[in-house]
């Protein structure tokens, strides 16, 4: 057993001692947790991926997962701002901007922003890359039009990095690529053209704005742009990749969330008497324990080697395939152990005087983010068979049409 990282140790103390009481505050009142994010940022853990040389802490998406796992034990809310404000959006404009675009980034992250980023269409879900939302070419920049929905922090984040099609002058595709949004929800101070449509009324994570964006010929600068490295054309490929880091640790949340509702059961098999002797000692509750314990601990490492594989990608990124993997099975796990966990309270678990029903609703989001748990399947599926798995019926036909491969292939270990 290795020491836990100084980073980990910052991250339990500011759990345990200030995030874990507020945490149904939140969840009640479904407020954002401005005074969490506040501590983050004091403490250096907004923006800690951010390298040096613009003020971050030069963290390694290992040390994140870190921070994430022990704030997740206690409060899903703020280690989902943690997530969003050290991968994903973050993570790609600090790969692939411009030194400008990094210095704001890295500026408006460090003192408590967490970026939203902008994918989800009403029509483009699982299918992310059949947006709709253009991006056309004008005089100084692009103009954004679309509907992006369920995007996390809508109406709090001041920085948005948007996915869109994008088009010359003229119409003509390019592929897609990202734009950088700024706006000033505190001051209610938007783009021409930009607004918040509405919030959704969610089951879990409630102190976490999802909201529907409209982007009505938003004006996005030339230098605002998000120039993907291989162009426009292969754009979505380049942008994805650097949300693989996003999905380590959506399930780096998931698996917080159930390390966190392990141990409350485990307390409570020891403490709560029937038949005249503790729950911990009818084996029906011991070996469900242990197996949830087993859960946790397979899902801890896939999620660290996909997120240590980002040390020696090419990309800097996680592996694609380590990283589905990783969150399909954390996530699936941490719904069952959470959901074991409430099971071993009885009804005092599906009450809201324990934090159970609050955290098996929290993590119950996890399979779908980020990536449904089918979608993560079918990316595993065709890493494994090194084919391209269309889901589109043109696809199909097209697959059906080619010939055969004359051997299996040869399996990969990633
Ligand atoms: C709380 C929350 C926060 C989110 N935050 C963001 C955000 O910040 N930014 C953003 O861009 N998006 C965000 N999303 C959107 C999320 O990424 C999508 O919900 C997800 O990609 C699935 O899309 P969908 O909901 O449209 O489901 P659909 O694509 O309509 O899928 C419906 C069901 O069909 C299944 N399915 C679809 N296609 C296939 C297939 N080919 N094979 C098998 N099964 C299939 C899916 O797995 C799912 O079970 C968020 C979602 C939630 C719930």
């Amino acid at each position: 057993m290795t020491e836990p990282s100084a980073l980990r140790l910052i991250a339990r103390e500011l759990a345990e001692t200030r995030f874990a009481d507020r945490a149904a505050g939140w969840d009640r009142t479904r407020e954002y947790c401005w005074r969490n994010v506040a501590e983050l940022a004091e403490a250096g853990l907004m923006g800690m991926t951010i390298p040096r040389a613009h003020g971050g802490r030069g963290a390694s998406f290992l040390e994140a997962c870190g921070v994430i796992e022990e704030i997740a034990k206690v409060c899903t809310l703020t280690a989902r701002v943690v997530v969003e404000a050290n991968m994903g959006a973050i993570s790609a404009v600090m790969t692939y901007g411009s030194p400008a675009q990094k210095a704001l980034w890295a500026e408006l992250v460090l003192a408590g922003d967490k970026p939203a980023i902008c994918i989800t269409e009403p029509g483009a879900g699982s299918a992310a890359s059949e947006m709709t939302t253009t991006a056309r070419r004008v005089a100084g920049g692009y103009r954004i039009s679309g509907t992006k929905h369920w995007i996390t922090g809508g109406g709090v984040s001041r920085l948005h990095l948007v996915f869109a099609r994008v088009e010359t002058e003229t119409g003509a595709p390019e592929g897609i690529g990202g734009f950088i949004v700024l706006a000033d929800p505190a001051r209610n101070d938007f783009p021409d053209g930009f607004t918040v449509v509405r919030r959704e009324r969610t089951m879990g994570l409630c102190g976490m704005p999802e909201a529907e964006l409209r982007f009505e010929g938003v004006f996005v600068a030339e230098d605002m742009v998000l120039r993907p490295p291989s162009g426009f054309a292969r754009g979505f490929a380049d942008l994805m990749s650097a949300y693989n880091s996003q999905r380590v640790g959506a399930g780096t949340i998931a698996m917080g969330v159930a390390a966190g509702a392990l141990d409350h059961a485990r307390r409570y098999l020891l403490q709560r008497q029937q038949f005249g002797r503790p729950l911990a000692e009818f084996q029906g509750l011991q070996w469900m324990l242990a197996d949830m314990d087993t859960g946790v601990h397979a899902s801890r490492l896939l999620l660290e080697a996909a997120a240590a594989s980002a040390q020696t990608s090419p990309t800097g990124f996680p592996d694609r395939t380590m990283a589905a993997r990783a969150k399909l099975f954390a996530s699936e796990t941490g719904v069952r152990v959470v959901n074991d966990a409430l099971q071993m309270f009885g009804a005092r678990g599906y009450g809201d005087a324990e934090p159970l029903e609050r955290m098996a609703r929290d993590v119950r989001m996890f399979t779908i983010g980020g990536g449904t748990a089918q979608v993560l399947r079918t990316q595993i599926a065709g890493a494994l068979l090194d084919i391209k798995t269309p889901q589109t019926r043109e696809g199909y036909t097209r697959l059906a049409q080619t010939p055969a491969p004359a051997a299996m292939p040869t399996l990969r270990a990633s």
